[in-house]
């Protein structure tokens, strides 16, 4: 992989990670400090860390009103420095605009998370909304369980299901205030999508009445692999959904193309 490899520039967004190794330990440490250019509370952190020679495993930073949050994952083998040790010394370095600091622990050695990491959201049109995340072998069991049970008709439930969330996506999208066209809002329902890691999106037609969507390393299709008569319907319900509420009538909606048919892409017609 490297540049000139399309995939290249794609990364993948992690949610709060998990670190469990039960031959190693951690700690977590929260830092709340003011902001106050050009002093970079983080950094000096950072660098007090490695002064040390800690290894920072990863850090999420977040600025809010003038306040800069931290959480850091330290490992902490084999160390000799003391908390209280640390906590002087990054006292000291950031003097003033330090107001919280916190280590923290769980009580399974070995493991550490982001123990205030609540609620997970998404930040759409500043206004964050909460997620409740599910891993692909989750949906999997989902799909799965479905279709053992119900057969075909397990896949309807899916496709309406779907429907019904694109057209809940497809409203929410069409009051997102400002003069925007079909496409544009289309364009950013579609990105949502892909931030909530459904797929890669591309709009390729929009024409009145008839919308072409591409759907690079779909979701569904990736989770229901191997999973005998599996169709993509809870996507395809969704999309059908989405663009229904656009053109202000019941669309139908087939797949062209389709990953686990061997295209590089699913491809979606709508009208
Ligand atoms: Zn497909």
């Amino acid at each position: 992989m490297g540049p000139g490899d399309e995939q290249f520039l794609w990364i993948p967004v992690s949610l709060a990670d998990h670190v469990y190794d039960p031959t190693k330990s951690y700690c977590g440490l929260y830092a709340v400090s003011i902001r106050e250019p050009p002093k970079s509370p983080t950094a000096q952190i950072i660098q007090l860390l490695s002064m040390k020679g800690m290894s920072l495993i990863s850090i999420k930073s977040q600025e809010k009103d003038r306040m800069i949050y931290d959480f850091m994952i330290i490992e902490t083998t084999g160390c000799t420095h003391t908390k209280e040790d640390l906590t002087e010394e990054i006292k000291e370095a950031i003097g003033d605009s330090l107001i919280y600091l916190e280590f923290v622990e769980t009580n399974v050695s070995g493991f550490i998370y982001n123990v205030k990491g609540f609620p997970l959201v998404f930040n759409h049109a500043n206004e964050p909304m909460p997620v409740t995340a599910v891993t692909h072998s989750t949906w999997k069991t989902f799909f799965s369980g479905m279709v053992k049970r119900f057969g075909s008709g397990g896949m309807v439930m899916l496709w309406f299901m779907g429907n019904d969330a694109g057209e809940a996506e497809g409203m929410e999208a069409k009051i997102l205030s400002g003069k925007l066209t079909v496409k544009a809002r289309l364009n950013i329902s579609l990105a949502k999508l892909q931030a909530l890691g459904w797929g890669r999106f591309e709009l390729a037609e929009c024409d009145e009445g008839r919308v072409i969507i591409r759907v690079f390393e779909n979701f569904e299709d990736i989770v229901t692999k191997g999973l005998a008569n599996y169709r993509n319907t809870f996507l395809r319900g969704f999309l059908v959904g989405l663009v229904s509420v656009f053109f202000n009538k019941a669309c139908r909606g087939v797949e062209l193309k389709c990953i686990n048919r061997g295209d590089p892409y699913c491809e979606f017609m709508i009208r």
